[in-house]
């Protein structure tokens, strides 16, 4: 078997500001080579309404190739200040980050799930999970 490195996930926001610290957050905590990012903008507000059944279904199918193909050790789902896509204060950002690991945690790929925040100063801190 080829050799692909360690790798290890993240459902992040496709805002620019938060790649870099979410990447090298995970890359040092996890001590992995990759990261996966899975982005859309405000995925915790997708995640936790489940209305948009094709975006969660396209989420869902990127994670399946990372935790799978790439043997994923762990994901992380991100809220960030700021989020243009999801322009809510961060109490409730937090109320839709919860709803977002229980949903992922149910596709049962038996990893852990950290829930993530990204402050003003694009500082990561854990907020949510293992
Ligand atoms: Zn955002």
């Amino acid at each position: 078997m080829q050799q692909h490195g360690s790798f290890a996930s993240t459902i992040n926001c496709m805002d620019g500001r938060v790649q870099l610290p979410v990447i090298q957050w995970m890359m040092r905590e996890y001590g992995v080579n990759y990261i996966d990012s899975v982005t859309e903008p405000g995925p915790i507000k997708i995640l936790d309404e489940n209305e948009d059944a094709a975006t969660v279904a396209s989420i869902k199918r990127r994670l399946d190739i990372s935790a799978g193909l790439h043997g994923s050790c762990a994901i992380s789902i991100v809220a960030h200040y700021d989020c243009g896509g999801n322009p809510v204060d961060k109490d409730a950002q937090m109320v839709q980050l919860a709803s977002s690991i229980e949903r992922v945690r149910g596709w049962g790929y038996g990893l852990p799930i950290v829930g993530l925040w990204v402050d003003e100063e694009w500082v990561v801190h854990v907020v949510e999970g293992e």
